[in-house]
């Protein structure tokens, strides 16, 4: 939003440097009263403009901050086509393109001024809807088709769903001219981003988060090096985090990195998917159905582990297989797009096996004893016993750690492996070989960030061969891990246990070896976020 000359300059400035093309200034903030020192401003702006750029005084029903009269608005933009230095583009409303007479003229004239081969601003004409998909987006799309000044076409709408991206996307492929289709707020970030791959004439991101001029707009540094826009193409094949909430996912920033690093042809994106089972079934029906999405895999999270091994028992013969642990544990986090259908995988289970065995050695007969009943606690479960390791299951809710302990058992026993539960007064002669936090006990932000779930003081005798391992990994050392170090007991971060599914979960995806390193290092570095 233009408020000074130097501020806008000095954002544009920065937007070039950040590696963008085109720069759009917002003029509608400052441009409500038709003073002339805001046109000299705004005609000063676009003629010392660093970039090419758009011009936009975009009015309020269309989400903009332009009060005034049509007029004015009309000879703003006749003055900026005349300058010296016109701005590449002008973008006005479809709906006041129809309704106003100064835009009609100024539109007719702005074509005139191009077939008498003057250098002439080329018209963008949008629609928006920030509320939803409007009902009536055939017609508009009619209108804005019929529309042949148009020199690019743009819809912007409030996408409430991940559906509402393969719409724009449709549009995008079935574009009759240079066409943007944005979808707005959360669920519409799988557009902005995908945008290159389906043609689209741009896409737009905000210098800085604060600066954004529509609701879930990226950041022009996240558009740049996170999500890596400038190699997204037709054949780049689309992955992403499903779960709710997402937005924070420390997973796009892993394996967009690695793709980069292993020349990868991939993006990754999140993927709001709301809690509900049916939200589930349609929306991951939905991406993995699409003909043109080259959707090709997926991180599944919290709350939705369990809905994905359901969705694939469902879709069972229509190819999808599920891994027996992954069914065991009955929750997935990994989708895998096969030759001739989907693969479904937990790779938690072989992350905490493995971090566990690098430990304390083979876990047949190895007593482990984990806390929770949940979806990690049901992962440590089978990663244990399907190694012939022992569970001992202890939960707050202690007929739930029954439940799963009969279950787990029988599991157990296919591998020479048992289950059982263990009530808090026999905690002190549990004997374990390793501890796993599968509560949110200690996570910050979370219901308990103080507390652990046992008091390790109770093993000290034994504190140098039990490992503590907690899951929760924000922050790094939980209060359960600190004091597991004060006493002496070697320990396992949570923060190992996410780079260890990650690093499985692009090998299944990419055939290839994930770069752990890379990956450890940006867990390090932004360690402060959700993973
Ligand atoms: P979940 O399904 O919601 O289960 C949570 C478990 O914790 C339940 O058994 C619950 O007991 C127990 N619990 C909750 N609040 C408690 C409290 N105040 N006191 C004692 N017990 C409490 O969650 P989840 O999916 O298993 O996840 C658990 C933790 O695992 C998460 O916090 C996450 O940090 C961690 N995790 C880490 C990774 C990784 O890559 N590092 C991956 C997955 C999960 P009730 O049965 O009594 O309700």
């Amino acid at each position: 939003m233009v408020e000074s000359a130097e501020q806008a300059l000095d954002a544009a400035r920065a937007a070039q440097l950040g590696g963008a093309a085109l720069v759009e200034y917002r003029v509608d903030g400052c441009f409500n009263l038709d003073d002339d020192d805001a046109r000299a401003m705004i005609s000063d702006v676009v003629t010392r403009s660093p970039l090419p750029c758009i011009v936009t005084c975009r009015i309020a029903s269309e989400g903009g901050e332009y009060h005034g009269d049509d007029e004015a608005r009309a000879s703003l933009f006749e003055a900026l086509a005349e300058a010296e230095r016109p701005p590449r583009y002008i973008d006005i409303e479809l709906a006041s393109i129809e309704t106003s007479a100064p835009l009609l003229e100024f539109v007719k004239k702005l074509a005139q001024r191009r077939e008498a081969g003057a250098p002439a601003p080329r018209l963008i004409v949008s629609t928006h809807d920030f509320e939803r998909r409007p009902p009536n987006l055939a017609r508009r799309l009619e209108r804005l088709r019929r529309m042949e000044d148009a020199a690019i076409i743009k819809v912007a709408y409030r996408a409430r769903s991940l559906r509402d991206n393969l719409e724009l996307f449709e549009l995008l492929r079935e574009r009759d001219r240079p066409t943007i289709a944005l979808g707005m707020g959360e669920f519409g970030l799988m557009s902005r981003v995908l945008a290159p791959k389906f043609g689209g004439f741009l896409t737009f991101a905000a210098l800085r988060n604060e600066t954004a001029t529509a609701p879930g707009q990226p950041s022009l540094a996240d558009m740049k090096s996170l999500y890596r826009v400038s190699s997204i193409t037709p054949s780049t094949r689309v992955f992403g985090v499903i779960g709710w909430p997402v937005a924070h996912s420390l997973s796009p920033h892993v394996h967009n990195a690695g793709f980069e690093a292993i020349e990868f042809d991939g993006a990754y994106v999140a993927l709001p998917v709301p809690q509900e089972w049916e939200h589930f079934k349609a929306s991951v029906g939905m991406l993995v159905d699409d003909q043109h999405l080259d959707f090709a895999g997926a991180s599944v999270t919290l709350p939705h582990k369990a809905h994905l091994v359901r969705l694939a028992q469902e879709r069972r013969d229509e190819g999808w297989e599920i891994d027996a642990t992954a069914e065991a544990a009955g929750a997935g986090n990994t989708l895998v797009r096969r030759a001739d259908g989907w693969r479904v995988l937990n790779t938690d289970l072989p992350a905490i096996s493995e971090l566990l065995e690098e430990r304390i050695g083979r876990l047949g007969a190895r007593r482990v004893l984990i806390f929770g009943s949940g979806g990690a606690a049901r992962a440590a479960a089978v990663a244990v016993t399907m190694q012939g390791g022992v569970a001992l299951l202890h939960n707050r809710t202690q007929a739930r750690a029954a439940a799963l302990a009969t279950e787990m058992d029988a599991f157990a026993h296919t591998r020479g492996g048992s289950a059982r539960q263990v009530p808090t007064d026999q905690l002190a002669d549990a004997r374990p070989d390793a501890i796993i936090n599968a509560t949110p006990l200690g996570m910050a932000g979370g219901v308990a960030p103080d507390e652990s779930p046992i008091d390790l003081a109770m093993y000290r005798e034994r504190a140098h061969e039990i490992v503590v391992f907690d899951t929760v990994y924000q922050p790094r050392i939980t209060p359960l891990l600190k004091q597991a170090s004060e006493l002496g007991f070697p320990t396992i971060e949570g923060a190992e246990m996410f780079v260890r599914q990650a690093a499985l979960q692009f090998e299944a995806w990419t055939g290839r070896a994930a770069p752990r390193a890379l990956f450890e290092q940006i867990v390090r570095e932004r360690g402060t976020e959700s993973l």
